[in-house]
């Protein structure tokens, strides 16, 4: 029988040309601008460089090239190309292991929920900032104890004369501490009210009087997630994203794009790399072998989504499939790095994987939690087959 939902996962059996003459051309300059921002020291590699390689100047220069928002359309500072273009673009990038926190969830989100439900005065204020790497947003969904349920979220927003006033608390927002702005997630229902009327999406200046931001110490001793809360916080109603008591289903919508792009499978990419064109092992080329044939579906698979995002209905479950299976891909990569570092024989290539190894590893446990755990990816999946 096919349901909405199992309809979803029939994207997975589309057939769409992956390559074209454009993303070739793409391909090419972004290759070639890594070259030499490389060799100019603009950019170091490494593993889970989307989230943790937060580089302002860096999101200039692919502003200034035009590779954030590129597929917006011109009259907001996009380049109207297509998903397939923008699609191998972060796959270089990603590939690469280059810095390009700062402005991710701009370009993956943020944009794409402007266009969708933002007026047109927060179009055009925000997205060409946005398209340049002059404008970064942090996303403040999760609280202390609302993670996987979102729908439990204490953060209120009560109407003043004026617009709007925030208390509350979020945590593990990625880079609360370096963005200007945070779209949030808040409850504007009366008490009793379905979940799916009581929540809006807010934009909400960081600087703003009232916010206290409190970066959290990861595993490595780096800090990139906060926690950050909010008393008494005014928000004009001119910052309201979409209707008010929409935002769960905008959310939802959301998690489409968050859930299922290259970078839930590439995150240690880098680090696979280094175990490649290292001489013949048999036992060790069925390991990366098994990996490199696991990430060429996963692609497969995460491409065919990317030509669904502008459409009307998110593939919530494919989107969970992906990330289920692409997380699950990293930590193994994980595994078969350590396995396989002692058997390198050149001294600057068993150092320079080592580091990669040891940076995927303190990040490993947000692998398969940030974005929703697989537990609950699995479960959307498994309610999708009726099998829950
Ligand atoms: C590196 C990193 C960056 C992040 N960045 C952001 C960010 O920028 N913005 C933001 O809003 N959030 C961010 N998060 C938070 C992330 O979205 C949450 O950690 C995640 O949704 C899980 O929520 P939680 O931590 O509250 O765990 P909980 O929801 O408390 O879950 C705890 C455990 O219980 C399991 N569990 C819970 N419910 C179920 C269920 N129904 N069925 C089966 N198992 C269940 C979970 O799978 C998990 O193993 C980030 C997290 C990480 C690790």
């Amino acid at each position: 029988m096919t349901t909405p939902a199992t309809a979803d996962l029939n994207i997975f059996r589309e057939s769409i040309t992956a390559e074209t003459p454009e993303t070739v051309a793409e391909r090419a300059r972004v290759r070639d601008f890594l070259a030499d921002a490389l060799e100019q020291g603009l950019m170091t590699p490494a593993c889970d460089s989307w989230l943790s390689g937060h580089s302002p100047a860096f999101s200039r220069e692919l502003g200034r090239h035009g590779w954030i928002g590129m597929t917006w359309p011109a009259c907001y500072g996009g380049r109207d190309a297509s998903t397939m273009t923008r699609f191998a673009v972060m796959e270089e990038l990603l590939a690469a292991g280059a810095p390009v926190a700062a402005h991710w969830f701009s370009d993956r989100q943020i944009g794409p929920g402007l266009l969708r439900h933002g007026t047109e005065a927060q179009r055009q204020f925000f997205l060409p900032a946005l398209a340049r790497g002059d404008v970064f947003f942090c996303i403040g969904m999760s609280e202390p104890e609302s993670g996987s349920d979102l729908g439990s979220i204490r953060t209120r927003a009560t109407r003043t004369d004026t617009g709007w006033s925030i208390t509350g608390a979020k945590i593990w927002t990625s880079h609360a501490d370096k963005s200007q702005f945070m779209l949030a997630l808040v409850r504007t229902g009366v008490p009793g009210q379905k979940t799916t009327d009581a929540l809006t999406q807010v934009i909400i200046d960081m600087s703003a009087p009232g916010i206290t931001v409190r970066p959290i110490e990861m595993l490595g001793g780096r800090t990139h997630f906060c926690e950050v809360t909010f008393d008494d916080v005014h928000v004009e109603d001119v910052m309201v994203l979409g209707a008010v008591g929409n935002g769960w289903r905008q959310v939802l919508g959301e998690l489409g794009f968050e859930r299922s792009g290259p970078e839930r499978f590439l995150s240690t990419f880098p680090m696979v790399d280094g175990l490649t064109g290292i001489g013949a092992n048999p036992a060790r080329d069925a390991d990366v072998g098994s990996l490199v044939a696991r990430l060429s579906v996963l692609r497969a698979m995460s491409a065919r989504i990317s030509h669904h995002l502008d459409g009307p209905v998110a593939p919530g479950v494919a989107a969970a499939v992906v990330k289920d299976l692409g997380t699950t891909l990293e930590n193994d990569s994980i595994q078969i790095a350590r396995r396989w570092l002692p058997t390198l024989t050149d001294a600057a290539r068993r150092v320079q994987l080592s580091e990669h190894l040891h940076h995927a590893q303190t990040h490993a446990p947000g692998f398969t939690l940030r974005g929703g755990t697989n537990e609950i990816m699995r479960g959307i999946i498994a309610g999708a087959l009726g099998v829950s």
